[in-house]
């Protein structure tokens, strides 16, 4: 179920309007945007294609935002596909002979290539080459083709979900972290400068931190807090009328949601706490262990509300007290 926590992106996300359109204005991921600046200018200054970039982090802490601002400024075009979408060799072959010296190819996914679309990328990324068989059967024969020097900018959730080969075809790898909730109060209120909204910085603070550190989320909240300040007819929002808007929305304090308390409540009421496997609560939950781990688990963890140990997920005494359960009893010693 996708609820108005879910990091990953819904067709109603209509963000372009606050979308940050240079480095400057990109707010937080202060050790990576200090990497790109450098290998930026460096780019610029020698002329050639930046080297491909590799951005590694859960859903909606700003990867495709940044390599659109990577490409702005290269001053070169961008163009964007996704690892699902491609799914012949053929396609990104078109995709590919279509680039101009530079410009920069965004892959979304990248971890979900096929495996015959990852082949012609190894040749293509290292070579600047497009290694194409050309018929079938016995009349078949291959062909190379120059590319244009292009940089390659990929996206994905967990750089573990990427073959070897692929990886270390990427000469910059960017890992995102988490926002911290003062940087998040910035971007909602540049998003409510942007949306003509008034913004008191109770009202930020409170809509910050129930994002779980991630700019689609507080774009998403802040878009809802607005429409309930358009009803009420309030002018500026207060601390009281974010909170009250994101109530009625059930959106726990500290940005919890419902897949969060049934996790939290698994471990808790049918395991003591953990610790539990990981396949046990997917299996438990009827969730893929990969969208737990990508989705639900990096926010907990970063809460202190769960942690990850050898033997499996265990909830911190922090969860139990958050949740009001019971904390289990110990055995006396
Ligand atoms: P991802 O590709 O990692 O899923 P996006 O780049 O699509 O995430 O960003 C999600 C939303 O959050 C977009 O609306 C974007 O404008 C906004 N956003 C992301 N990072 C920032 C940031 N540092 N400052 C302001 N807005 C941001």
């Amino acid at each position: 179920e996708k609820t108005l926590l879910t990091p990953e992106r819904r067709p109603d996300d209509v963000d372009q309007s606050i979308r940050p359109l240079s480095l400057s204005e990109f707010i937080g991921q202060r050790a990576a945007r200090a990497n790109m600046q450098i290998f930026i200018e460096a780019a610029k200054k020698t002329g050639q294609a930046l080297d491909h970039v590799l951005f590694v982090g859960p859903p909606g802490l700003g990867k495709t935002t940044l390599a659109q601002i990577v490409a702005r400024e290269l001053g070169v075009n961008f163009r964007s596909t996704s690892g699902p979408v491609i799914a012949k060799a053929g396609d990104l072959a078109a995709q590919l002979t279509n680039l101009e010296e530079r410009d920069v190819l965004f892959i979304d996914e990248i971890h979900r290539l096929n495996p015959a679309v990852e082949e012609i990328l190894y040749p293509a990324m290292e070579d600047y080459q497009l290694d194409l068989i050309i018929g079938e059967g016995p009349a078949a024969r291959s062909v190379k083709i120059e590319l244009p020097k292009f940089t390659l900018v990929g996206a994905t959730t967990r750089a573990g979900l990427l073959t070897t080969p692929l990886r270390d075809r990427f000469g910059i790898p960017i890992r995102l972290e988490f926002y911290e909730i003062d940087e998040l109060e910035l971007i909602v209120r540049r998003g409510a400068r942007v949306l003509g909204l008034g913004m008191s910085e109770e009202g930020a603070n409170e809509i910050a931190k129930r994002a779980r550190g991630t700019p689609r989320i507080a774009g998403r909240l802040l878009r809802r807090v607005r429409d309930f300040a358009i009803v009420a007819d309030a002018p500026t929002v207060t601390r009281e009328i974010a909170d009250r808007a994101l109530q009625l929305l059930d959106v726990d304090p500290v940005g919890l949601d419902v897949m969060d308390r049934k996790y939290l409540t698994l471990i808790a009421s049918s395991f003591g706490g953990g610790p539990v496997g990981i396949e046990t609560i997917a299996a438990a939950l009827s969730e893929p262990r990969d969208a737990i781990e990508d989705i639900i688990e990096p926010y907990l963890i970063q809460k202190g509300f769960v942690q990850r140990t050898p033997r499996g997920r265990v909830l911190t005494p922090h969860a139990f007290r958050h949740m009001g359960f019971a904390e289990p009893r110990r055995d006396p010693a």
